[in-house]
């Protein structure tokens, strides 16, 4: 009752949405109980409802938003952009601008090709992967979330066994072989079983970007592995990329994949994506004799907007300084959460590696060091989070997330990530 009398605002357009759109909303995430809040504008850490309340935003453009809402660059740069053309349906200087900061901060990239999106950038990554090796499906792991398109939405959520996906043929959801993370013998097993499986793809900090988190020693083990039985690496950074260092969790970790899928921060909070990786794998995309060609289309591949606003947060991201920002924010959320279940006594604990955070209550396990750098900020998960009744209780999720807007905070469920204008003062508030 709180909830609805605060945001009344909020209630009236959801009525008006429902008529509009099934579900009444645009993303099967910003569903919310009994209803979602809707946005007037955001800046920096921030964003306000249409009932006038300031919202800490822990969701920050689904990852997008590493410089916050708004940065000033960023704007001036899609402003000056709007204003000379939003498509040329021709090639422009910028493409070529971004393409080369891609190729500067990320490790594997000799090559890039821009995309609409993440989905597309995984769809095309996997199209790649069966050219250059000849086999047909490619092996995931459970939980791992790498867009919509039909071949990868076999076992993204729990329970992962689930027989079928909606809508998806089985003939095209066979092609994708699903283990759980972090077991290096059930990779290697499928692969010696099955000479179809001819890539491996993988959110490399864990799936849901680290519900179960996915560490160092195992990364290096699947590059051994897939290199020893000649099958591509793909990493998806689409959250990643850009987040957790400027060269992402390939650069971090010092594992450099065959090929990567990036969006979201790449293209500063507009829309856009791409495949970045070996030359003599992109080379599918180019004519040759003797070869086949992916014909590889796409209205907005390298939109000069999205160009101008990748451009502008990547020149950002370069000094490393953002990604540290974040980190450090979130370090601190974490840290003052667990002080606050301890001090509680709840049997709750907060994780997370880098800028991510995650909340589950009821566990029962131990809690991670304050003093846990980036990427070892969690107590050994050898159980999956997501089989944990808290995380997956839809009534307490929406619980959580009212009472957390009921006091100026959009914590989405869960989950949250943080960009750079994250200060202590807002975390403390948090
Ligand atoms: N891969 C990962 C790891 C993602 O998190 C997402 C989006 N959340 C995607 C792919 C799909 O990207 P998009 O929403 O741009 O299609």
């Amino acid at each position: 009752d709180r909830y609805t009398a605060a945001f009344a605002g909020s209630k009236r357009r959801f009525e008006t949405a429902k008529g509009v759109f099934p579900t009444g909303v645009t993303h099967d995430a910003r569903m919310m109980d009994p209803f979602p809040v809707y946005i007037t504008h955001a800046k920096g850490a921030h964003k306000w409802d249409v009932d006038g309340h300031q919202l800490t935003d822990y969701f920050v453009g689904h990852g997008s938003h590493l410089l916050g809402h708004c940065p000033a660059d960023v704007v001036q740069a899609v402003q000056d952009q709007m204003a000379k053309g939003t498509h040329y349906g021709a090639c422009h200087d910028l493409e070529i601008e971004w393409g080369q900061l891609v190729r500067k901060l990320v490790p594997s990239a000799e090559r890039v090709r821009f995309t609409g999106s993440g989905t597309e950038a995984t769809m095309m990554a996997l199209r790649l992967s069966r050219l250059y090796t000849g086999r047909p499906k490619f092996l995931k792991f459970h939980g791992h979330f790498h867009g919509w398109h039909d071949y990868v939405t076999v076992s993204a959520d729990y329970p992962y066994d689930a027989p079928g996906v909606p809508g998806v043929p089985d003939d095209v959801a066979r092609h994708c072989v699903a283990v759980p993370p972090n077991d290096l013998n059930r990779v290697e097993d499928a692969l010696k079983a099955d000479p179809d499986i001819g890539a491996v793809i993988l959110e490399p900090t864990g799936g849901h970007w680290g519900a179960v988190p996915i560490r160092g020693p195992f990364l290096k083990g699947l590059r051994e592995v897939c290199s020893r039985h000649d099958r591509l690496l793909i990493f998806d950074e689409v959250i990643t990329g850009f987040r957790v260092a400027p060269g992402g969790a390939q650069a971090f970790y010092g594992v450099t994949p065959d090929l990567t899928s990036l969006a979201k921060i790449l293209a500063g909070g507009l829309p856009g994506g791409c495949v970045a990786g070996r030359a003599d794998v992109l080379a599918f995309i180019e004519p040759r004799a003797g070869k086949p060609k992916m014909k590889h289309p796409g209205t907005y591949n390298a939109n000069p907007l999205s160009a101008s606003a990748g451009v502008a947060t990547l020149t950002r991201v370069a000094t490393g300084e953002p990604c540290e920002r974040a980190n450090a924010a979130a370090r601190r959320l974490r840290n003052k959460l667990n002080e606050l279940f301890e001090a509680r006594d709840w049997p709750w604990v907060a994780y997370g590696d880098f800028s991510m955070v995650r909340v589950v209550p009821n566990y029962q396990g131990a809690r991670p060091s304050p003093t846990a750098g980036d990427n070892d900020g969690l107590v050994p998960f050898d159980g999956d989070v997501n089989a944990l009744d808290g995380a997956k209780n839809m009534k307490a999720y929406y619980a959580m997330r009212q009472a957390m807007l009921l006091n100026g905070v959009d914590w989405w469920g869960f989950a949250g990530m943080t960009c750079c204008d994250h200060t202590d003062a807002v975390i403390d508030h948090t």
